[in-house]
């Protein structure tokens, strides 16, 4: 079984809600699927983005039956795998590969000082190729045209790995504050420390935080002593940290406490 073929049954199987974001550069969907028991907040989750993250497709089916268990409040749009081109090549070719089928790294192409990054590079390959322009991929205009028609309040991106939670990008004022108050709940709720990112770019959290002015976390799950591609094995214990993330982003949402 491959991964895709994993989250495509998942997809086939959920009782709800549910549909395909785009498709990929080589034409496999995107699929998301929809919990919702109130109209606000609305929060998307997206997962393995990044190829050789896909332990994170496998939190991201356990989080949204959970969530269609246990939910009370909000909506939550679950998109399980962004990069399905790039996973297939993570898992046939190079265990580390992080772009998609042409070589760009999804995750440093979106529109938020696109290029800046420290690690970015011009140069196709596995990883930190920032792409020919902010949304040259397909799947990178997928989940733009998904977030932007969809209009969340708060974005989460599941990477791997180290256990902790990304949430700056030169926001100030009030929505730092809010921004802050909301990575606090969930970092309380995970366990995992607040880090202060280096010098990224080009992030579909950068993005939302920039561009859309809404919260968004990038959160890297699993400890930093295992290696990449994380196994499946250990997507229990990856879950039961990350069990009561989308509820604690709704509630500190919900509570506008920030100020
Ligand atoms: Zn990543």
């Amino acid at each position: 079984m491959s991964v895709f073929s994993d989250v495509s049954e998942f997809y086939i199987n959920f009782q709800g809600k549910k549909g395909i974001i785009g498709y990929t550069e080589m034409k496999r969907p995107v699929y998301y699927v929809k919990v919702s028991f109130s109209e606000s907040p609305v929060l998307i989750a997206q997962y393995a983005i990044h190829a050789r993250e896909y332990i994170t497709s496998y939190l991201a089916m356990m989080q949204a039956e959970d969530f269609r268990r246990r939910g009370r409040t909000g909506t939550v749009y679950f998109i399980p795998a962004v990069n399905p081109d790039g996973i297939f090549i993570a898992e046939t070719k190079d265990p580390l590969y992080k772009a998609n089928a042409n070589g760009v790294d999804l995750n440093v192409n979106f529109d938020a000082r696109w290029g800046s990054g420290a690690k970015n590079t011009r140069i196709r390959g596995a990883e930190n190729y920032i792409g020919e322009f902010p949304f040259s991929e397909s799947e990178t205009r997928a989940l733009r045209d998904f977030t932007l028609a969809v209009k969340p309040d708060i974005t989460l991106s599941y990477h791997c790995k180290g256990e902790e939670i990304y949430w700056e990008f030169f926001q100030t004022g009030q929505k730092r504050k809010r921004d802050f108050y909301i990575a606090r709940a969930v970092s309380e709720a995970t366990g995992y420390p607040l880090k202060s990112a280096g010098i990224s770019a080009g992030g579909y959290k950068d993005w939302c935080i920039e561009k859309l002015g809404i919260s968004a976390l990038t959160i890297e799950v699993g400890k930093d002593s295992l290696s990449h591609p994380i196994g499946k094995e250990h997507a229990g214990s990856i879950f039961s940290k990350n069990r009561n993330v989308v509820g604690a982003a709704i509630t500190a949402f919900s509570e506008e406490k920030w100020n």
